[in-house]
């Protein structure tokens, strides 16, 4: 009876070994076809079953064959560098969680949001007899049925049912590894850029993608149902992502004994890598000053630009931009209308000109100033030490050294270029 029984036993056992085996043997893990393919797994409140787009539907924004996706917009935006083509789609998964918990999230507890929806979806697959393990992936995305906080989670992705193309550019940019975004700075001073000045909005750069959703120069892909797309990433953050070929950002290196020199470059537009030439110029300056010098044109992902201009943005210590606007609101240069000007950092740039049909935008730099920007330069200090004293008591009010500055800026406008 007992030999019987541990008979009995074994067979079952040997049963058991077989079935996994054959169940290990029909089992295919997902990998990823290519190194940097996003895997994206689409979940569903626990309370709400709706699926609102087929898995087909996302696996779109990924396909390689079509401009206006992603694996085309990374592939130029990083030079050859970064494809995410391979990039799998899977879903719908149940997550544990309702909707209303979904909804009350927000940015310190989006990673659960990525977590549930990530273990929903290998469990799933996984008893599918299909593992996949995560960890293989450039990145992974969850996009989630009801509405809850979207954005990145270290190199993943919450994202809502239906996000544009350009939440996706902008949120797989960080999942890269670049936490920034671009912002905008008003100018406070009529023809005079001040360095560092304190005011700027994140966001509010329509320039970048890094400011998505901000009133940005998007495009709509024609006839696509996946919304808006674009625009361009900027040639410093392309830089930081270690995007850029060697000859494609122009270093103005000015020391603290420069002399009087003007360099002239002859830049191609941001959104047109296919040719070849310098995109930027990078000005750097004593103490951490930096500007980014970049050309857009509307063509390419930049095609929603509305006119070409030549854009100057601060590119700070800290890594992050800062795009120029002018006091008159407008934010590029053009050629013949008047430079950008910072006196402070005996700094003009002037658009030379835009090619016969823009093609090409010839910028020069200088990096000392001439006879009315230096008196201009001596006004500013003149102004700042008044208003500096102001606070010492009996001393004129700010008020007045407003004016003399304006007064001194008058005196100034007669003086030309030696
Ligand atoms: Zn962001």
């Amino acid at each position: 009876m007992k030999i019987l029984s541990s008979l009995l036993w074994m067979r079952v056992t040997h049963a058991l070994v077989i079935a996994l085996a054959a169940s290990l043997a029909h089992a295919q893990p997902i990998v990823p076809a290519e190194p940097g393919a996003f895997l994206m797994f689409l979940c569903q409140a626990s309370d709400n079953s709706a699926a609102p787009h087929a898995p087909a539907y996302y696996q779109e924004l990924f396909d390689p064959a079509n401009p206006d996706m992603l694996d085309a917009y990374f592939k130029e935006m990083s030079f050859g560098k970064v494809s995410v083509k391979g990039s799998r789609v899977f879903g719908w998964f149940r997550l544990n969680v309702n909707s209303a918990d979904l909804k009350a999230r927000s940015n310190p507890t989006r990673h659960l949001t990525l977590a549930e929806c990530i273990d929903a979806g290998v469990a799933s697959l996984k008893a599918q007899g299909t593992p996949v393990d995560p960890s293989q992936w450039a990145g992974t995305i969850a996009i989630i049925n009801v509405e809850t906080d979207a954005g990145s989670v270290g190199n993943g992705i919450v994202g809502n049912a239906g996000e544009v193309i350009a939440f996706f550019q902008h949120e797989m940019i960080h999942a890269m590894g670049l936490n920034r975004h671009t912002h905008n700075l008003p100018d406070n001073a009529a023809d005079d850029h001040v360095w560092g000045a304190p005011i700027q909005d994140v966001y509010n750069d329509p320039w970048d993608i890094m400011s998505f959703n901000r009133g940005q120069r998007s495009y709509q892909p024609p006839g696509g149902t996946h919304g808006f797309a674009g625009p361009t990433l900027n040639m410093a953050y392309r830089s930081l992502l270690n995007w850029v070929p060697a000859g494609r950002i122009a270093n103005n290196l000015v020391t603290s004994d420069r002399g009087r020199k003007i360099t002239t470059y002859n830049l191609i537009p941001v959104s047109e890598p296919q040719r070849p030439g310098t995109m930027a110029v990078v000005v750097a300056l004593p103490g951490d000053v930096r500007y980014l010098v970049e050309y857009h044109r509307s063509t390419g992902y930049d095609r929603a630009v509305v006119r070409n201009e030549v854009v100057v943005r601060e590119w700070r210590a800290d890594q992050d931009t800062y795009l120029v606007r002018q006091t008159n609101g407008h934010i590029g240069y053009f050629a013949g209308e008047a430079p950008f000007i910072d006196t402070k950092n005996s700094l003009s740039i002037t658009v030379q000109s835009m090619g016969s049909n823009g093609d090409t935008a010839t910028v020069s730099v200088n990096t000392r100033l001439n006879k009315r920007q230096e008196c201009q330069a001596q006004c500013r200090r003149t102004r700042d030490q008044c208003i500096s004293d102001s606070r010492l008591p009996g001393h004129k009010r700010v008020q007045q050294c407003v004016r003399e500055y304006a007064e001194c800026l008058r005196g100034c406008s007669n003086l030309i270029d030696p």
